[in-house]
C-alpha cells in the first residue's frame, strides 16, 4: 500500500470514528463557490480592502481570507467594533457591504478554478451529483453557475444566503445542501471548501470535508477547523480523485 492510500484510508477511518458512522457512501459533492469553483478570492480581497478604506476601516488581504464565508455584514460590524469601538446596525453594515459588492462587480470576471472542469467530469462519470453551497446570493452568480456548470448542476441543488438564517461557520448551509441533494445523511456526501469558516461549517455538519488551500493561509488554518483531507490546489484534488474514489468505495 502506498503512503497516499494509507493517508486516505486513515482520514476516512478517523472521520467515521469521530462521528460514529459505519459507512462513507457519497452520492453528492457539495462545493463552496468562491475560491473553490471560481478563482475569485483575490478579487474579493481587493474589493474588501478598497471599499472598507473608504469608511476608514483597515482590512488586510489576510483579513479577507480569514473571514471568508462569513456574512459580509457580520464581518463589517466586527471590524467597526474592533477598530472604531462602536456598534453599528445591520442596515448601516449593509450599506457598507453594498460598496464592497459594487467594487467587486467592477473587476474582471474571475475564471473557473483550474482543475475544476477535470474534477467535475470525473465526479459525473462516477455517478456523483454536484451541489453548490455559497454565502452569496446575487442572481447573476446563480446564472453564471448554471451557465458554466449546467451540464452537471441542477438549480435546485444550489444553496445561497437566502436559503438559511445562519450562515457559515454554522452547519446550516451544508445541512440545507444535504436536504436539497435529496435528504441525504452526512455520510452520503462530501464537502469541498477553501476557507477556515467554511471548513468549520462542513465539519460541524458532519460531512467529510475536503479542504483545498487555494489562498495564502497556512495549512493549519484549515486543518485546525476539522478538515478531513487537505490539498494544496484544486488540480491536486483532481489528480488524486480516482485514488480517493477507489479508497472511499472500500468504506461503502
Ligand atoms: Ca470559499
Amino acid at each position: 500500500m502506498s503512503n497516499q492510500e494509507q493517508t486516505l484510508e486513515g482520514a476516512i477511518h478517523q472521520y467515521l470514528e469521530k462521528h460514529g458512522f459505519e459507512a462513507l457512501c457519497p452520492k453528492a459533492v457539495l462545493f463552496d463557490m468562491d475560491g473553490v469553483l471560481y478563482d475569485s478570492m483575490s478579487n474579493h480581497a481587493v474589493a474588501w480592502q478598497r471599499s472598507m478604506a473608504t469608511f476608514g476601516i483597515q482590512m488586510t488581504e489576510l483579513d479577507a481570507y480569514l473571514t471568508e464565508g462569513a456574512r459580509g455584514v457580520d464581518t463589517i460590524r466586527e471590524m467597526v467594533r474592533r477598530q472604531q469601538g462602536r456598534e453599528i446596525t445591520e442596515q448601516e453594515a449593509q450599506l457598507m457591504y453594498d460598496e464592497k459588492t459594487r467594487q467587486f462587480h467592477q473587476m474582471q470576471k474571475p475564471p473557473v478554478m483550474s482543475g475544476i472542469p477535470e474534477l467535475l467530469r470525473q465526479l459525473h462519470d462516477d455517478g456523483l451529483q454536484m451541489g453548490v453551497v455559497t454565502g452569496s446570493g446575487q442572481r447573476p452568480l446563480i446564472e453564471r453557475l448554471l451557465h458554466d456548470f449546467g451540464e452537471y448542476l441542477d438549480e435546485r441543488h444550489i444553496v445561497t444566503a437566502y436559503d438559511v438564517k445562519r450562515g457559515k461557520p454554522h452547519p446550516d448551509p451544508y445541512l440545507m445542501g444535504l436536504q436539497k441533494a435529496g435528504n441525504l445523511q452526512p455520510w452520503q456526501a462530501l464537502v469541498v471548501e477553501n476557507a477556515p469558516l467554511g471548513v468549520r461549517a462542513g465539519s460541524a455538519s458532519q460531512v467529510f470535508t475536503i479542504a483545498v488551500n487555494t489562498g495564502p493561509l497556512p495549512e493549519d488554518a484549515l486543518l485546525n477547523e476539522g478538515a478531513n483531507l487537505l490539498f494544496d490546489k484544486m488540480t491536486s484534488l483532481s489528480n488524486t480523485w480516482s485514488d480517493l474514489w477507489q479508497t472511499i468505495q472500500k468504506f461503502a
